[in-house]
């Protein structure tokens, strides 16, 4: 289990890589095992684009490192954070995509009820207030938005996602990015113009209809 997790995380980060999201060292990527106090995360200061499984850093949820030589990533207190929050969370992407954090640096929200995948696959997208990056307050702050929401927008800072495994949690920052784009675009082209009345309240009724069908799924 612990080594496939290992070999995702890497997988995802070179995704994020590859696709744009981060430059370099930036961004962060953390993984646990449904139910486990232990975290797999992206160490501090090497390129998201080369990693290899056993440069994964296992930390558990105090911060305290359980397996590998290199530092955690200096953005591990918000991981930890959500992860202790969200007994559901079990992975979370955080990049500087470039268009979603230019929205975070203008303080434009990303007004997720103008478009439906957004509103179905991501929902609601908070602002969370300024924090210096890398510091241990941003974990705090984090803390009070995190809720129900499966995405935040850092303030000034980037995006962070949020998923009950990695490639949920990737495909919501893939989207969340290319949402961002459509919105900028709409927004040259005279503004992103409301759904019909009602139409943001069925999309969600929608999401939860198909996450009350996989839930009873499941057991089986
Ligand atoms: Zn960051």
């Amino acid at each position: 289990m612990e080594a496939r997790l290992r070999r995702k995380v890497v997988e995802v980060s070179k995704r994020i890589y590859d696709r744009g999201l981060v430059a370099g060292a930036g961004g962060n990527v953390s993984a646990r095992a449904p139910m486990s106090n232990e975290v797999l995360i992206t160490p501090s200061g090497l390129c998201k684009g080369h990693l290899k499984p056993s440069q994964i850093v296992k930390v558990d949820l105090n911060g305290n490192v359980l397996k590998g030589k290199l530092r955690p990533t200096s953005e591990m207190p918000m991981h930890n954070e959500i992860y202790k929050l969200r007994k559901d969370v079990n992975a979370i992407v955080h990049t500087h995509a470039p268009v979603s954090t230019a929205f975070s640096c203008a303080n434009v929200p990303l007004d997720y009820s103008i478009y439906p995948e957004a509103i179905v696959m991501i929902g609601e997208i908070p602002m969370v207030e300024y924090v210096t990056p890398t510091t241990r307050d941003l974990g705090a702050v984090v803390a009070r938005y995190v809720g129900k929401h499966n995405a935040l927008l850092l303030r000034s800072h980037g995006p962070v996602s949020m998923g009950t495994n990695l490639e949920q949690a990737y495909q919501r920052m893939e989207l969340l990015e290319d949402f961002a784009k459509i919105l900028l675009v709409s927004r040259i082209l005279g503004g992103p113009q409301p759904l019909p009345e009602g139409e943001a309240q069925k999309l969600l009724g929608l999401e939860s209809e198909k996450y009350r069908v996989e839930l009873v799924k499941k057991p089986r």
